[in-house]
């Protein structure tokens, strides 16, 4: 997780034309960041089948997905894809919850 240099806000990854950027959740401050390798963009195709997209919770820009927090107990998280560098080894999914912003992670 990265944070917002001018208001301390969660900084989100987003892809624009120029590239992945980190944008920051709560002033819109952007920047491109220095751990953007931790993110991966999630393909059209993958995000259709497996995401449901909250309207309500339209301002986040990591897709969202039923999964349930061991935390609180709450059904919805959020979820982006990090690849490692050796193709034999697994993708690693990152979830974080919608409602406490635990963070945990799972092997595909
Ligand atoms: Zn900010
Ligand atoms: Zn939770």
């Amino acid at each position: 997780m990265q944070f917002c240099p001018k208001c301390g806000g969660l900084m989100l990854p987003k892809q624009i034309k120029e590239g992945p950027v980190l944008v920051c959740n709560a002033c819109g401050y952007a920047t491109k960041g220095a751990k953007l390798e931790e993110y991966k963009v999630v393909k059209p195709a993958e995000r259709e089948e497996m995401v449901t997209v909250i309207e309500e919770e339209a301002k986040p820009a990591l897709p969202t997905t039923r999964a349930k927090c061991s935390k609180c107990g709450h059904d919805t998280a959020y979820w982006w894809l990090r690849q490692t560098r050796a193709a034999d080894e697994a993708t690693t999914r990152f979830y974080r919850c919608a409602k406490c912003g635990h963070t945990w992670r799972e092997y595909s």
